[in-house]
């Protein structure tokens, strides 16, 4: 029987970078997951770091965003000197472009939201967006620069994070299956895999979309599945260099020259298949936003599943099974939220307390919701 002081099980970024911050602070941890690390919604993503919240649900989720993009500086800075290898963090803004004739009162709703949530934002004509970002459309009415915001190559990252944290002492399993947590009374003692069960002080689930199907976990992760759809283009005279949104797509410039287009939201269930009406959808709403993609060649199509929540916040923090912690639900947010979610788990596991108010992100807030009917 393997024992550690910590076990994970899970490695997408999420459990990646829980490792590398734990492995730094001395303790023994122990990733698993089923196949290599890093081929799921941590690979299909887009990489954008933006706390802005997409709808009014989102709000509740701002100042851990903040926090997080906050730390991502630093954070990127400790994985590729760790690693020794590039993430393709841009720092350069993103442009959501406006296009209906009420852009004018639409912007200033925004930007106002935007300060209010301590979020900046500056309002752009349309000609000064086009000079900013000279691809974009002339149907463009007005635009909003949010000149902190950022993308980052997921895949990219996700790999150094994993050689980050290995560097650092965490050992790393690759397929192997987590069945359940291991459960004695009102504690865990770690996991159970398919031939053997790994001891741990401390559990922690962060198994993305799946974090329901691990036995014992559905009450604490109750996930869900949320299927996005993305196409990768490139476009040899055509440059963007910010990441630009319209209210149908967003468009992520890679520093291989790649630019990335999507993505759908679709509740399927477990199902990544690339759809024509998927792609079609995709490319429409691209081509629009930046005319010039219509001469683009299609590098990659995929789809990925996001790990999405009841209230489609994060879950995050100690259940009532002493040692058990989830960090999963990130639905959306999962690559911006990466830093925050780490130094979190890292301060609950070594200090049992964290300095930032996460009661609302608690996995025990769906059993309080089901006994309060
Ligand atoms: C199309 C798309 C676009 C996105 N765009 C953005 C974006 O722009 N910005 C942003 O911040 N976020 C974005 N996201 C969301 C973000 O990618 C996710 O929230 C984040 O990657 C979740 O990371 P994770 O580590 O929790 O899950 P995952 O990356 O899904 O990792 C879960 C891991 O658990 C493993 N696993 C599952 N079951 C078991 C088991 N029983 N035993 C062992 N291992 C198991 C899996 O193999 C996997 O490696 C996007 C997601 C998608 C799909």
């Amino acid at each position: 029987m393997k024992t550690c002081d910590v076990v994970i099980a899970g490695g997408g970024v999420i459990g990646g970078a829980i490792a590398l911050e734990l492995a730094r602070a001395g303790l023994h941890v122990c990733v698993f997951d089923r196949q290599k690390p890093g081929q799921e919604a941590s690979w299909a993503s887009a990489g954008i770091i933006s706390p802005a919240p997409e709808n009014p649900g989102m709000i509740a989720a701002v100042e851990l965003a903040k926090r997080s993009a906050a730390l991502y500086p630093e954070f990127v800075a400790m994985v590729e000197e760790i690693s020794g290898q590039s993430t393709g963090y841009r720092r350069k803004g993103t442009i959501q472009a406006l296009f209906s004739r009420e852009a004018k009162e639409e912007l200033s709703t925004i930007i106002a939201l935007h300060h209010g949530l301590g979020l900046k934002a500056e309002p752009l004509g349309a000609e000064d967006a086009r000079e900013l970002e000279p691809t974009l459309s002339d149907e463009l009415e007005a635009a909003v620069l949010r000149p902190e915001e950022s993308s980052i190559d997921n895949r990219l990252l996700t790999a150094a994070v994993f050689e980050a944290a290995q560097r650092s002492g965490a050992e790393i399993f690759p397929a192997s299956r987590v069945k359940g947590i291991w459960r004695e009374g009102a504690r865990c003692r770690g996991l159970l895999l398919e031939n053997e069960n790994v001891e741990a002080q401390w559990t922690v689930i962060a198994a993305g979309c799946f974090s329901g199907t691990i036995e014992g976990v559905s009450a604490y992760a109750p996930v869900k599945p949320a299927k996005g759809q993305m196409i990768a283009l490139r476009a040899d005279n055509l440059r963007i260099e910010r990441v630009l949104w319209s209210e149908k797509i967003y468009l992520v410039p890679r520093d291989d020259g790649r630019i990335l287009a999507g993505a759908t939201v679709e509740y399927v269930g477990f199902d990544k298949r690339v759809t024509a009406g998927g792609v079609e959808r995709n490319l429409a709403a691209a081509i629009e936003l930046v005319p010039g993609l219509k001469d683009a060649r299609i590098q990659e199509t995929w789809a990925g599943l996001r790990p999405d929540s009841a209230d489609h916040l994060p879950i995050l923090g100690p259940t009532d099974l002493h040692g058990l912690v989830m960090a999963t639900g990130h639905f959306r947010s999962g690559i911006l939220l990466t830093p925050v979610t780490a130094r979190l788990i890292r301060e609950w596991i070594t200090d049992q307390k964290v300095s930032l108010d996460w009661e609302r992100f608690s996995p025990l807030r769906f059993q309080r919701a089901v006994a309060t009917g």
